[in-house]
């Protein structure tokens, strides 16, 4: 791994855009492609999260009032703005793991224009693993997060870890992840189109574990700067 992070840092700018539908661990692939390529991971949710409870920055209410309610901020112009202010800060300034955008079209178009990416990764993921994933996930009082199929625990209904009885959460119902799988796909196909034509597609298979996932991902970078 070190030897990875020195490869990068030779090479420098790493731009790289990480997609994926709910629950296919985009967020954990951001993280882990970032601490391996030494370079930040800016996860737009969180960003928006650590504005809204930042005091002193002029926009911190209006952002608050969407983050806390849970809603995407509809203003477009506003989050793009924030996303060109973070990624030009100067820990960016040999790369940057992007995740959480862009979720329209309009903000894939407006990061085309305003920078420049090396890859957008894919974490592709079928409608009925997402569907199983979510549907089959038990979690205790205390948040530990199970699984009947994948992750079970050693005695059927009691949290290993807290001993807390399990239950499903209400949201996680195969009609409320296919309603959210139907918005996903009715904007992100659009942008995985888009970077498909542009070329800057890289479809990873997200239907296996997260160590062989993140070897697929890792792999194309590390090719590619070999090659260099
Ligand atoms: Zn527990």
């Amino acid at each position: 791994m070190a030897k990875i992070k020195k490869i990068a840092k030779n090479k420098q700018n790493i731009k790289v855009i990480v997609m994926g539908p709910p629950v296919s661990g985009k967020g954990t692939q951001a993280r882990l492609l970032a601490e391996t390529l030494d370079i930040p991971h800016v996860s737009v949710g969180q960003l928006l999260h650590e504005i809204a409870r930042d005091k002193k920055h002029p926009l911190a209410e209006e952002v608050a009032k969407y983050v806390n309610a849970g809603k995407m901020i509809p203003d477009e112009d506003l989050v793009n703005s924030l996303i060109r202010q973070r990624v030009r800060q100067d820990d960016c300034q040999d790369g940057y793991i992007l995740d959480g955008y862009p979720r329209s079209i309009g903000q894939a178009k407006f990061l085309a224009e305003n920078l420049s990416f090396n890859y957008v990764y894919l974490i592709n993921v079928s409608d009925e693993i997402i569907i199983e994933r979510v549907v089959g996930r038990r979690v205790c009082p205390k948040g530990h997060s199970w699984h009947l199929k994948y992750l079970p625990t050693r005695r059927a209904g009691i949290c290993d870890i807290c001993g807390g009885k399990l239950f499903q959460r209400k949201d996680d119902t195969k009609k409320i992840v296919q309603d959210r799988l139907k918005i996903y796909h009715e904007e992100m196909d659009k942008i995985i189109s888009f970077y498909r034509r542009q070329g800057l597609l890289v479809k990873i298979n997200g239907d296996q574990h997260v160590e062989e996932v993140f070897r697929d991902t890792v792999k194309v970078v590390v090719d590619d700067l070999l090659k260099k």
